[in-house]
């Protein structure tokens, strides 16, 4: 079986439509996918029902930003969450405008520092169907306008977290984020943990009800996928992966990377899967 747990649409900043996408996992070869668009679940229906009678099964999730004390961002992905949870419309809610409010704020700081992108050209560019506005969206409206020579470029000069024009998500605490999945019945699993954080904020996270970390994903080297695997065995964690596609532009065809139902089976069965 091949599986793929980590993907996103046009409902946030992925590239293709749910039902695109879904027809790019069958014609690679994937078993089973998650949407995990950020900060919503605006996709899954779509997916679900795109994959209706197809020998393809798509496992509900999302993937909520949360801003630690110090500003770093932390995203946790929500597996097997309810779509209609209350906690969880809450926090999509908030998403929606306080994501736009972020990234007016992020094009006004690049203003201030003599690099204009019009607000307008980014909502062009992220499209009717988007719910949660990202900086992968004002990043293709600053290769569109021709300020850089690529996505990549926008976020290594100007918008990456470590520059003065980022503003951090300011959505939810770590903690929050994974209070709003659990509250949606969902299981919270700690996405691409940055290796210099890692150990020192998992305790926390687990104190506060996180179950697993995502370990396997596409370049990961072996010798990080084997400590990040003890990390999850003495923490009691499941184990999640995924290749966080976005599109074509970003990533290889899906299906070039998947895990197998052995390396996420505590997950899928914590999910009733
Ligand atoms: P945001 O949620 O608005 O903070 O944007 C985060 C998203 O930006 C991530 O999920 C990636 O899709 C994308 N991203 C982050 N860093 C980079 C990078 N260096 N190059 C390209 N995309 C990136
Ligand atoms: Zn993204
Ligand atoms: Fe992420
Ligand atoms: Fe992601």
């Amino acid at each position: 079986m091949r599986l793929d747990l980590h993907m996103h649409t046009v409902m946030s900043d992925g590239e293709w439509t749910p039902e695109r996408v879904v027809e790019a996992a069958l014609d690679g070869g994937l078993d089973v996918i998650s949407i995990a668009d950020h900060d919503t679940t605006a996709g899954v229906p779509a997916a679900l029902a795109a994959a209706e009678g197809r020998r393809l099964d798509v496992i509900p999730a999302t993937e909520l930003s949360s801003t630690t004390q110090d500003g770093r961002e932390l995203h946790i992905l929500g597996y097997f969450v309810e779509l209609a949870a209350p906690s969880l419309e809450k926090h999509e809610k908030r998403a929606l405008t306080l994501r736009l409010d972020r990234i007016r704020g992020i094009v006004d700081r690049l203003a201030r520092r003599g690099v204009h992108v019009e607000m307008k050209r980014v909502l062009e560019v992220a499209g009717p169907r988007c719910t949660t506005l990202g900086r992968p969206h004002l990043a293709r409206a600053m290769v569109e306008e021709g300020i850089v020579g690529s996505v990549s470029e926008a976020f290594d000069r100007f918008i990456g977290d470590s520059h003065e024009a980022f503003l951090p998500t300011e959505l939810a605490s770590p903690g929050e984020a994974i209070a709003v999945i659990l509250e949606a019945g969902g299981v919270p699993v700690w996405a691409h943990p940055p290796h210099d954080l890692v150990e020192e904020l998992l305790p926390g996270l687990v104190e506060s009800g996180l179950r697993g970390i995502e370990i396997y994903r596409p370049r990961a080297r072996s010798g990080k996928v084997a400590w990040l695997e003890r990390l999850a065995a003495d923490a009691g964690l499941l184990r999640s992966g995924g290749s966080d596609w976005h599109g074509p532009d970003r990533n290889p065809p899906l299906g070039d990377f998947h895990v197998t139902a052995d390396e996420v089976s505590g997950l899928l069965a914590a999910g009733g899967f």
